[in-house]
């Protein structure tokens, strides 16, 4: 049989204002490391309005784009870089869909613990490249 090479992948994550003024980052940070996935970089931090703009630009002129950018940059949020097999695609299933009632099933963190769309605790990269862009965005020295 062949051996699949296994790729170490890099992904960015925000623990979002609402997961952290809810006391979320503890149990968001838990399910990550239960997976298996380590944390490489973690900050503690509130976005100015040119860095939220920067990570949502694929959705600038959307109806909910301003509510957004205020959302994010409305109280502190922690942004950390999470890197392991799969790391993309196994964060964004810990997280569960965007809608947290209609997509979102109980196990993942929306599931568990959302109810709006807009308010969904936590942010995952989509891609490879969004991961590169994303982590660029904040921490630009690593
Ligand atoms: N969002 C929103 N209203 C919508 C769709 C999305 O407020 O109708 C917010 C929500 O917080 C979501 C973020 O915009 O997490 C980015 O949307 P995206 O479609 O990229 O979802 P995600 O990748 O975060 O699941």
């Amino acid at each position: 049989m062949k051996e699949k090479t296994v790729v170490s992948e890099r992904t960015l994550v925000l623990v979002k204002p609402d997961g952290v003024s809810r006391g979320l980052v503890g149990e968001v940070i838990a399910r990550i490391e239960r997976k298996g996935l380590k944390l490489a970089a973690l900050e503690l931090r509130t976005a100015d309005r040119a860095v939220a703009e920067e990570h949502y630009a694929e959705h600038a002129g959307k109806s909910f784009y301003g509510d957004l950018v205020e959302f994010i940059t409305g109280g502190p949020l922690v942004a950390i870089v999470v890197e392991g097999t799969r790391a993309i695609s196994a964060f964004r299933q810990l997280a569960g869909g965007t809608d947290p009632v209609e997509k979102a099933t109980p196990g993942t963190i929306r599931g568990d613990f959302g109810l709006e769309v807009q308010f969904n605790l936590v942010h995952g990269s989509d891609s490879p490249e969004s991961a590169d862009r994303e982590i660029k965005i904040w921490f630009p020295s690593l």
